[in-house]
């Protein structure tokens, strides 16, 4: 029966989509779907769409990064001149400020915060949000040496959280970065457990706590396996697959239903 079940699913639900343009099969798949499930990231401008070969600008960056490191943001404000009190991004900014990771652009008290973002200035301020230290990947990026933010490029290489730009083995640390890339970045950082091409992560992966599909009640406030009996009843609308980890599912609010155990 449970596999009965299963294969009802495999075939009308999966491969899931959150958003139009985040194909199953495209590279950034379980990176967008797990910050998506984590409510770091949501419909671009209220749309289906995620748009993630789109550069991405340095206040959605903050937020994104201060949001997966779990930051304290509510009520803080930040004392750059050109981010304003009332500016929806303070409070993360502020939070990154506070972790020391950034700081006033070329020694002027200005965030920038609609100017895009370079490849480097996000590995610098990932690395200070999550404190992440060096791991144990060796490191063979040929176009970061002596660059600005190197130390913390490395740290992210040597985790496994960047690699070579497009199979090469150029970082490419001036490039603006895009929406997909800074994903499979932030994801990586908050979850070792990801599939990921490089391989390695911030943390070893628990394995009891691997991220994978569930499926979540959004009536009931219950999260299920995608085999267990209960999502076959369950009602369409009340139906949500989330792909993360079981802590996570509970954070959130969610219960582990007692028949399954997720
Ligand atoms: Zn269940």
């Amino acid at each position: 029966m449970i596999s009965v079940a299963k294969s009802i699913y495999a075939a009308e639900n999966f491969p899931y989509q959150s958003f139009s343009d985040v194909a199953s099969n495209a590279w950034y798949y379980n990176f967008v779907e797990f910050l998506s499930a984590n409510e770091i990231v949501n419909g671009y401008k209220g749309t289906d769409t995620f748009m993630p070969n789109n550069k991405i600008n340095r206040q959605e960056t903050a937020k994104m990064i201060a949001a997966g490191a779990g930051l304290i943001y509510e009520g803080l404000h930040s004392t750059f001149d050109d981010v304003a009190d009332d500016h929806w991004a303070d409070g993360y900014i502020a939070a990154l400020q506070n972790a020391g990771a950034v700081s006033g652009f070329k020694g002027t008290n200005n965030f920038k915060p609609r100017d895009y973002i370079k490849r480097s200035h996000v590995s610098k301020m990932v690395v200070l949000a999550f404190n992440l230290e060096e791991g144990n990947l060796e490191v063979n990026l040929t176009d970061i040496e002596g660059v600005d933010c190197e130390t913390y490029i490395r740290i992210l290489a040597s985790n496994g959280i960047v690699g070579g730009y497009k199979g090469t083995t150029e970082f490419k640390p001036n490039n603006e970065i895009t929406r997909a890339e800074v994903s499979k970045i932030i994801s990586l950082a908050m979850e070792p457990s990801i599939s990921n091409p490089e391989g390695g992560g911030g943390d070893e992966p628990d394995p009891d706590d691997a991220v994978q599909w569930y499926c979540f009640n959004i009536n009931s406030l219950k999260f299920h396996r995608l085999t267990c009996p209960s999502v076959d009843r369950m009602l369409e609308k009340n139906k949500k697959f989330m792909f993360t980890t079981s802590s996570r599912a509970v954070a959130l609010g969610y219960d582990p239903c007692k028949v399954c155990k997720p």
